[in-house]
């Protein structure tokens, strides 16, 4: 019964949709187990690209996919998504199941998301507007409404009832903005429920009897661990859990099922938003990475931060998510360098350096990049196509991230390709341990 985990390494957009297309093929099933549709992955198949946001990547192979209770799920978008995957003639008929714990996004919290993103102004967490952090606080809150609840018309408008009783308040108190109306709101999901109704599962039965039937379950975290609410840098971090962990609770399942944790990691780094970055490259060279690597948001389009790779924040992944092998993805993009730095350690404010990623926030703020030098390859990687083929300073790139985090890397990317992988073992290995 193998179960294996996907984890984005760093602050996300590692590269995770391409890995785990890759991984799926060698899955029967392929589960999403938090986030909501900002989580953009483009999976690019025979030259066209797809960009997945609710469904998980392994919907592009054919294989099954659910949508696990972690998740927040927009049902317009999650909709328009099927429709669109069924006009590009990719199958989803009784493939898609869809976690009947997993929480709506609802108008309200869309409204109160922009509404709420306008009002801090500069002060803006910058989040991608999609109603997914208030949608998340409404479930802790307990105020919450489930895609079970999409099963019961009656008791989905009362809960819509109770709860735009609240939220209106806010929208036109606080925020001042338009309120919301009942009728128009519970029309507007009844419709929505009608299609979405077949697709509600319970996801923890059909996972377990997965893998008591030895079929080989892969899991997909969205975003990636350093903006994990918990171990993550609070508070520039998204509302859920990417940790490898959280796919356990996620779907209801133990722990001790799951057996491998491949933690996805650019060969450098990149940041979305606000938030201390130690290794963000100074001077021209960051948009010199931004523009070989295309770090622009899937979604949103935004520009992404540039760092070099930051070997403190990679470890603590590492230990944070029980990484048994990591990929390294776009080291291509690292073929235009000379020399590359590569973040060992941190100096902190009293002078002293420590190879592990600080406790304290106040640390980590102002925490200095202690670099080593390596030698770059400054050749293209396009015509490599074995680990063998690279060249001698790309191979000693990727020795070094192993010796300095004791995890082998299973996977290298040397493009934005789905076949532009190399994997030293062999994919189905890394797939299934
Ligand atoms: P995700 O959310 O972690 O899947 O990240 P993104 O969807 O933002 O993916 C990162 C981007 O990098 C996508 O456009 C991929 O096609 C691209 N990509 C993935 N692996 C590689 C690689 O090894 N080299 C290059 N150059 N691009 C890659």
């Amino acid at each position: 019964m193998p179960a294996t985990v996907i984890v984005g390494a760093q602050w996300g957009d590692e590269g995770k949709g391409k890995i785990v297309d890759l991984l799926a093929q060698h899955a029967d099933l392929v589960c999403r187990y938090q986030g909501g549709p900002n989580a953009g992955h483009t999976i690019i198949v025979d030259g066209e690209t797809f960009k997945l946001r609710a469904m998980p990547s392994g919907i592009l192979s054919g294989k099954e996919c659910v949508i696990g209770g972690g998740c927040v799920v927009d049902p317009e978008v999650l909709l328009e998504e099927l429709d669109d995957l069924a006009a590009r003639g990719v199958a989803t008929e009784g493939l898609v199941y869809l976690s009947g714990n997993a929480h709506l996004i609802m108008p309200w919290h869309v409204a109160i998301d922009r509404a709420s993103e306008r009002r801090l102004g500069r002060l803006q967490i910058g989040t991608t507007r999609r109603g997914i952090g208030p949608a998340y606080a409404d479930k802790a809150g307990r105020l919450g409404i489930r895609v079970q609840d999409l099963l019961d018309p009656k008791i989905l408008r009362q809960k819509i009832e109770v709860a735009l009783a609240e939220k209106n308040v806010w929208l036109e108190r606080v925020y001042g903005v338009e309120p919301l109306d009942l009728d128009d709101v519970a029309a507007r999901l009844e419709g929505l429920a009608q299609r979405l109704r077949p697709y509600v599962s319970d996801t923890s039965l059909l996972v377990d009897r997965a893998l008591d039937d030895q079929r080989f379950v892969l899991f997909e975290g969205a975003q990636g661990t350093l903006l994990d609410l918990d171990h993550g840098t609070y508070p520039f971090v998204t509302s859920s859990n990417p940790v490898a962990a959280y796919a356990a609770v996620a779907f209801g399942i133990g722990p001790n099922r799951i057996d491998a944790v491949v933690g996805v990691s650019k060969a450098y780094v990149t940041r979305v938003g606000e938030g201390p970055f130690p290794t963000e490259i100074e001077g021209p060279n960051q948009e010199r990475v931004r523009e070989l690597g295309g770090e622009f948001g899937t979604v949103t389009g935004r520009e992404r931060r540039c760092g070099w790779l930051d070997l403190v924040a990679l470890r603590y992944a590492v230990r944070v998510n029980g990484i048994t092998s990591l990929a390294l993805t776009k080291l291509d993009v690292l073929s235009a360098f000379e020399e590359l730095p590569v973040c060992v350690a941190y100096r902190l404010r009293d002078g002293s350096e420590t190879r592990d990623f600080p406790a304290h926030q106040s640390d980590f703020h102002h925490a200095a990049p202690v670099y080593e030098t390596l030698a770059g390859w400054a050749e293209p990687l396009d015509d490599v196509s074995s680990v063998d083929e690279l060249p001698a300073a790309a191979r000693a790139y990727v020795d070094f991230v192993e010796r300095e985090l004791r995890v082998e890397v299973s996977l290298i990317g040397t493009g934005a390709e789905r076949e532009r992988v190399l994997s030293p073992r062999g994919l189905e290995a890394v797939a299934r341990p």
